[in-house]
Parts: C-alpha cells; structure tokens; sequence
C-alpha cells in the first residue's frame, strides 16, 4: 500500500487513495466509484425486480410498467434478434437510398422525421426561453461524430485515429447490409467527408455551454430561405399543418446558416450515404446481438470501456430509458423512504433560507437586486423523489408480442416524438419532472426555476439517515446548495423567478458578478490533469455551483452546536470519489462543463477560512490558497 498524502496536502487522495488503489473499474463501464457505484447497485436491484417479473408475472400496479417489463423482455430474446437480423430495419435503410435529390427528400421531410434516422437538423419542441409558460420549436444542426469541433484540427492527438475507429465500425456494420463491396466503401467515405463538412459550422462544447446563447428566435419564412433549397416551410406543414410556428428558436445558427451549401451539388449524395450509416449505428443495439457489439466499437474506445454490457444490462437501460417514469416511480415506491423524504426536504428549506441571508449581506448586491434574487429562491419548486404519478403519455406506449425490437422502438420513439410536437400551442407543464426516480443525480431546471432530486441519489455516500448529519451536509447537502446555485450561476443569472430570460440585476451589480465569474475562470484555467489543461470557461457554471454549495452548507455548519468540520470535508471528499479509464479521464476534461471529481473535491473547500481551521492548513501546505486568490459568489 503506498503512502497516503496529508490531508492538507490532498483532500481527495487523503480520503479516497485507500479505495482508489483498489478499486477496479468494471469492464463494462468507464468509471467506477461515487456516482457510478450507486448507479450500479440501482441498476442490478431493478435489474433483479424486472427479471422477476417478466418469469413470474404478479407485475406492480403502475402505469405502463407492464409494458416496460415486455421491452426488457424483448431485448433478452436474442434467439429471435439473431435470427431477424438486419432485416427489420432494411425497409428504412431502403427509402433513405431511395433518396436521389433534395427534392425526393423535401417530400418525404416530414415522414421521415418521425422514424428513427438521422436527418441534416435536429430539432424538438422546447420550453421558451423568453416565456417559459410557452414551448418554442427548437432547431439544431446534426450532430458530429467526433466529440467536438476541436477534435477535427488536423494536429489534434486524437481525432484522427477516432475516425479510423469509426470508419472501421461502419464498414464492419456494413458487411451486414445488402450494399455491394464499392458501395459499402463509398458509404463509409462519404460518411466521414460529410461529417468532415458539418463540423465547419458545428457549435463547440464550449459555445454550447453558454446556454443562454441558444435563445435566437428567428421567424420562420427567414429560416426557410437560410435552408433553401430545402422545403422547411414545406416541413412545418408536414409536421403542423395549420398550427405550424411562425417563429423558429435556432440554437445552433451557424449550422443551420451554412446546411444548404453542405448539401449542395455532389455533397447531396454525401448525405445521403451519411444518412444511411449513421441511422444503422444508431439503431444497431436494436437489430442482432452482433451488430449490437459493432455499433458500441466507437463508444468503446473513446470511453475506454474494456467490455459492452451484460444483455440484461442493455436490456434494462433500453426498458428505463424508454419508460423512465415509470420505472422511476416502480424504484421511489419500492424503495424510498417517507421519512427520508421529510428529512431532505426540511434539509432544502433550511439550505434556502440560509441562501437568502447570505444574499441578504452579498456586497455585490445592491439592495434592489438582492430582492429579486430572494424572491427567485423563495419561488424555487422542489421535487424530492420521485412524481406521485406517472405521466399519461406512457399509457399509449404499447409493446406488442409480435414486433421485432426494432419495430417497437420505432413505434414508441413515434408516440414520443408526436407527444413532443403536440405540445407546441400548449402551456409548459411545470409538473413533469426532469429525472426519474431511479436516476443518480440532480438537477436545476433554470426555465422552471425548479431543483429535482431523484429517490436513487438519497443514499450513502451523499445521504443516511444514519451517517453524522456533517457527512450528510458535506454530501447531499453541497449538492443541494451546487443546485441552487445554478439559478444564479453565468446561466442562470440570465432567468428571473418565472423562468424567463430577463435581467432583473442593476447593471452595475451584474458587471461586479461578472468580474467574480471572469475571475473563476481565470482561477481554474490552465489547471494541469492528466496530461491536459482544465478549460476554465467551459467549466465556470458548475464551479460557481461547486462554491456556492460549500458555502451556504458551511454557514449552516457554523450554526450547529460542535459541528464536526473534518467529518464535513471528507464526505464532500467522498462524493466525489471516482476511478476512470485513462481515455474517459480525456473525454471528460476536453468536452464536460464539470471539472474533473478530484479538482472538484480539492478546490472548493480553499476558498474558506472553515477548510484551514478545520485541518490546521498553513501557507506551506499544497491544498493552501492565499486569501487574494479565494473565490466566494454566493
Ligand atoms: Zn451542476
């Protein structure tokens, strides 16, 4: 066993390098530890319940859980998958070769939508950013098969070898098709120059983080003529009839600014070779339990995830993807408890109300945006759990005995994707929820002003009814001041109470929070990990959130009667305790808005006098800040 660094020296290793040493990341994942050691409990306890229930019936009386129970089910039929092979998605796979000229497709626009294939723009009915009582047709560009636009630079160290990956991918897909041996090397071509071609005028990760720049309502006539020659009014129509949208939210207005000059001439064909590719590997984890394996190569190598999944496991993560709710609700019920429940909630009240005092004495707060900013936490909606009901659109999501996997999925994904477009003229339902119960996370939904937290991340480490309430401040606690703070973070600072985007700070006030958040990135910026820098600007939402949950839950600590701060510091340690593959590590520091868990865990706790108290950490001590340096938001 090596030697454990000080505490004062590395919280994070200090704490975890016991477990971290050894650890072993399952072959069927990238990490292990925190987060994905409670997600893989979760999924092997529903794993059991839904196995149970699809050999011996006697299934809860829970909306659509039956049905969820058939698609589990289906998936682990793989006799009949093999059997059936491509051939259930030859027909789509048909008509997308049939394509031959924009014109073929403009007819086709709107049925296609509908199917599972990938088209030149994605898009969705989303809440409005501007009213968030209202939906908006939401329209974005494709997506791109490397993880981002910087992959693409021909000096980058990876991106090339991924597209080899993925050329090698399709090609072995493609074996399966009934193309012949020039056509399957022209597809695979076409694909990678088509993609090449997107990724000019594809947002960023880092572009996509400033979220608030998302919101371009354009009317619609203007957008059609952006994307002539192909028919979007000829679309609307299709998708709409006569309620179609007069205005369009583009989020991505470079990739929708340049997508008719990618699909012009030769680069037409392109598409449609790309179209045909990309839609086999999308839906390749539907057809045979070897083109199932094909399609994961790509995700494999770019995670490092040494093994696929379990067909159980597959099968359950298809039957909770799918019916989320109702599986969410199945877990809740089953296993969360209602005075655990009492107890989290009374924790979020008295996070709030220590919230509004600290925002109550904030010096870059004058007094008139100070109120705005407690009236914005005083309306924050709270969803502890799981919902009391399920939502009524899985009533309708029937899986039949006799189709194929394929044919199902297509069904389902149909009714969703209808449900989504039927809400257009209809007003937001703040109701729903963002996650379901069963999933380890949380989240602050800024268009709704509402913080979720599923029943399946109300556990050890993050909470126990039985664990020193320290450790539970530490844990659940942060995560619950990190979601708050999103309302006020460089995103969530644009929306007010409702969940409108509107700027309800005085100028001068906002121009002080900016330099704060300029002085965050520059503080993380530049940060080295393995091997890499950390991108201080795409990480700035989720470390304003880190500091002001360690905040406010380090306020509350000072009110307890001989709070235990150590016990504080190391659960907030834990948490984010994780193991990952070395490629994973690179992925996530190159394209996630989160910092990586250790920074995650050794950076927060500095910016506070509590943390040096705490463990006596002097200046000559490496997890040592000096004052100037320390950054309190909120
Ligand atoms: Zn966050």
């Amino acid at each position: 066993m090596k030697e454990l660094p000080r505490i004062q020296d590395d919280l994070y290793e200090a704490v975890n390098g016991e477990w971290l040493e050894t650890a072993v990341i399952p072959d069927d994942r990238p990490t292990t530890g925190g987060f994905a050691t409670l997600d893989e409990e979760v999924t092997k306890l529903l794993i059991a319940d839904l196995t149970k229930f699809s050999s011996k019936g006697n299934v809860p009386e829970i909306p659509a859980f039956k049905d969820a129970v058939s698609l589990y089910g289906k998936v682990l039929d793989v006799k009949r998958r093999e059997e059936e092979g491509i051939t259930p998605i030859l027909s789509l796979l048909q008509r997308i070769q049939g394509l031959k000229t924009v014109e073929d497709l403009n007819t086709q626009l709107g049925e296609l939508a509908a199917l599972p294939i990938e088209l030149p723009f994605r898009f969705y009915v989303a809440t409005d950013m501007a009213d968030a009582t209202k939906h908006c047709f939401a329209l974005i560009g494709p997506g791109l098969i490397l993880p981002d636009v910087p992959y693409y630079a021909p000096e980058h160290p990876a991106g090339k070898a991924l597209l080899g990956v993925y050329s090698q991918m399709a090609t072995a897909a493609l074996a399966f098709s009934p193309l012949s041996e020039e056509e399957k090397v022209l597809y695979v071509k076409d694909t990678l120059e088509f993609d090449a071609l997107l990724s000019t005028s594809a947002k960023s990760q880092v572009e996509w983080a400033d979220y608030v720049h998302n919101h371009n309502p354009m009317k619609a006539e203007e957008v059609a003529k952006q994307l002539a020659p192909l028919d979007f009014d000829g679309f609307l129509k299709a998708l709409f009839g006569k309620e179609k949208p007069e205005i369009v939210v583009v989020y991505e207005p470079k990739a929708i600014e340049k997508l008719s000059s990618h699909l012009e001439g030769e680069n037409f064909i392109k598409f449609v070779h790309w179209c045909y590719v990309k839609t086999l590997l999308r839906n390749s984890n539907l057809l045979s339990p070897t083109l199932r394996a094909i399609g994961g190569i790509y995700r494999r190598t770019l995670t490092g995830q040494a093994a696929d999944p379990s067909i159980e496991k597959d099968a359950f993560n298809l039957a909770s993807r799918t019916f989320s709710e109702p599986i969410g609700v199945y877990y809740g019920r089953t296993y969360f408890g209602e005075e655990a429940k009492k107890d989290v909630v009374a924790m979020v009240k008295e996070i709030i109300e220590t919230y509004k005092r600290r925002v109550k004495v904030n010096p870059i707060l004058s007094e008139e945006t100070r109120e705005k900013a407690i009236l914005k936490l005083s309306t924050i909606e709270i969803k502890m759990g799981y919902p009391d009901f399920v939502h009524p659109i899985y009533e309708k999501m029937k899986v039949e005995q006799g189709d194929s996997l394929y044919a199902t999925m297509e069904k389902l994904e149909k009714i969703l994707f209808e449900d989504n477009l039927s809400k257009l003229h209809e007003e937001v339902d703040r109701q729903e929820w963002a996650m379901p119960g069963h999933m380890v996370n949380a989240c602050y939904d800024p268009s709704k002003n509402d913080i979720t937290f599923p029943a399946a991340i109300l556990q050890k480490p993050f909470y126990s009814l039985s664990q020193p309430h320290e450790a539970n401040l530490g844990g659940i606690g942060a995560v619950i001041g990190h979601e708050i703070s999103h309302a006020f973070d460089n995103n969530g600072s644009h929306f007010d109470e409702k969940g409108n985007l509107a700027s309800w700070w005085k100028e001068e006030d906002f121009a002080r929070f900016k330099e704060k958040t300029d002085a965050m990135i520059a503080l993380w910026d530049g940060i080295p990990f393995h091997g890499g820098k950390v991108n201080g600007t795409l990480v700035v939402s989720e470390n304003i959130a880190d500091c002001g949950g360690v905040a406010v839950t380090l306020e509350i600590m000072d009110h307890l009667p001989n709070a235990d701060y150590q016990e504080y510091f190391r659960n907030w340690a834990r948490v984010w305790c994780v193991k990952a593959k070395e490629e994973y590590i690179q992925l996530l520091l190159a394209n996630d808005v989160h910092s990586p868990a250790k920074l995650r865990a050794n950076m927060p706790p500095r910016y506070f006098p509590q943390w040096y108290e705490a463990f006596g950490v002097k200046e000559t001590d490496a997890m040592y800040l000096p004052p100037e340096k320390r950054i309190v938001i909120w």
